[in-house]
């Protein structure tokens, strides 16, 4: 028997650079399915970026009346800024029985299983550390200051990859979308059977 339009919540971590906005994007292609959750943050918009779209864009002081307000599923703060996932727009869409992907740092991540033990918790692992450094490098938009801070941090959630339900290694983008839409309809069966 199956339960009826249960939306499933999916986590989707990794270190900076590994990819997860350009698997997102072309999960976005192949699955129609599924809403993304847009973060709150206090750091810059990068060059293309739009309020809205990739972020929404906070002072550190709005951000800090949001966690007060209880308005966010989660928050961490990663490389001196503030990023949140805004709980009204998760709880709205699982009610309405849709997957929903939000795409957080591994601090956070451990603060939503606590709250909702049923996510779908998938970690995208570069293929290796010097393959990591040449796609923050390659993205052109930090100091090479920023680089190495964001390199320490990716080592530090790498060796957090084991407490994830799923590990998939982002060699090339297909594969790794592939990946994650078998893990989304495979959790889909197993979630909905009594
Ligand atoms: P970036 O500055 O590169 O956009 O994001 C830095 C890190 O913050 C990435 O690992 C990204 O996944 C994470 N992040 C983005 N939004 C959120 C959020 O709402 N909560 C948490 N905990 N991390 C987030």
């Amino acid at each position: 028997m199956l339960k009826k339009d249960k939306g499933l919540l999916i986590v989707l971590s990794g270190p900076a650079g590994v990819g997860k906005g350009t698997v997102c994007n072309a999960l976005r292609g192949v699955n129609d399915r599924i809403s993304y959750s847009v973060s709150a943050t206090t750091r810059s918009p990068r060059e293309g970026e739009q309020e809205g779209v990739n972020y929404f864009y906070k002072t550190k002081e709005v951000f800090e009346e949001m966690i007060a307000n209880d308005e966010l599923l989660e928050w961490a703060k990663y490389v001196d800024n503030y990023y949140g996932t805004p709980l009204h727009y998760v709880k709205e869409q699982l009610r309405e029985g849709q997957d929903i992907i939000l795409e957080i740092e591994v601090q956070g991540a451990a603060k939503v299983k606590e709250k909702y033990p049923d996510g779908v918790f998938i970690f995208l692992a570069p293929p290796n550390l010097d393959e990591l450094r040449k796609r923050i490098e390659g993205r052109g938009t930090e100091d090479s200051d920023l680089i190495n801070q964001r390199m320490n941090v990716a080592k530090a959630e790498i060796e957090m990859m084991a407490q994830y339900d799923y590990v998939v290694e982002n060699d090339q983008v297909d594969n790794a979308v592939s990946k994650v839409q078998t893990i989304i309809d495979a959790e889909h069966l197993r979630q909905e059977r009594v």
